[in-house]
């Protein structure tokens, strides 16, 4: 076990010295006292969606075209509407390309009422096997809520989890209410950029996530995916 936990450490030091975008978010200021962070899990009637970085901050430069911020940006979108569709009321700290400080992602989900926040985020690495969906918390309340959304996601068919794990992302420690980060595949990886560039897996991408969170507010199997145009041609059904 102890070699396993190093490793696990090894490989977040790894990971951040790897992306200084990401180590934005690890910039020093005081954490919300747990005691201070309000349950909200089966209560929340507001979800805010976060897509990571915008404007100059690309986030991880994805080597296959485009940029990190981009996709964020797509899979926060139609995670959004999504929740919309389930009734739930949505605020995004941003809708467009364009920069919006940590501190200030946190301000604009801390004026919510009755709420948690959900960021969005595509990983890069140089090691290009490197690959899989990591989902972040930092208060304990955020705990279940991580890992609901790391198990919807890795129903995904050929997908891989690098677990559930503690960060202490400024967008995280400053919540006032529970709050995870979700990191949606390394986009250094050749099938997960691939996914990446698609429209229909950042789709799936953004129905698990709001399967998870429909799940986490009223309990498991409530989520009905929205009845979309694409999919109802796929699928072929009428009703
Ligand atoms: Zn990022």
């Amino acid at each position: 076990m102890i070699a396993f936990s190093y490793g696990v450490r090894m490989r977040r030091i790894f990971h951040y010295a790897l992306i200084p975008t990401a180590c934005g978010l690890l910039a020093s200021c005081s954490s919300v006292p747990e005691a201070r962070v309000k349950d909200t899990s089966r209560s929340f009637t507001t979800v805010i969606v976060d897509a990571g970085h915008g404007g100059k901050d690309n986030g991880a430069l994805r080597r296959y075209g485009g940029a990190e911020k981009d996709a964020n940006l797509d899979v926060a979108m139609r995670l959004a509407r999504k929740l919309r569709e389930s009734q739930f009321r949505t605020v995004m700290t941003r809708s467009s390309d364009v920069f919006i400080p940590l501190d200030e992602r946190a301000a604009i989900s801390n004026r919510q009422k009755n709420a948690i926040f959900v960021s969005v985020h595509f990983n890069d690495s140089r090691r290009r096997g490197i690959r899989g969906f990591e989902t972040y918390y930092h208060s304990s309340i955020a705990r279940n809520l991580a890992y609901r959304i790391q198990q919807h996601l890795v129903t995904i068919p050929g997908s891989t989890s690098r677990g559930v794990k503690t960060a202490n992302f400024r967008v995280l420690r400053k919540a006032l209410y529970p709050a995870v980060l979700v990191e949606c595949g390394f986009l250094s990886n050749r099938k997960e950029g691939a996914g990446a560039r698609s429209a229909s897996y950042r789709d799936e991408l953004a129905d698990k996530i709001a399967e998870a969170i429909v799940d986490e507010r009223y309990g498991k199997g409530t989520y009905r995916p929205p009845q979309t145009a694409d999919s109802a041609d796929t699928s072929g059904h009428t009703e």
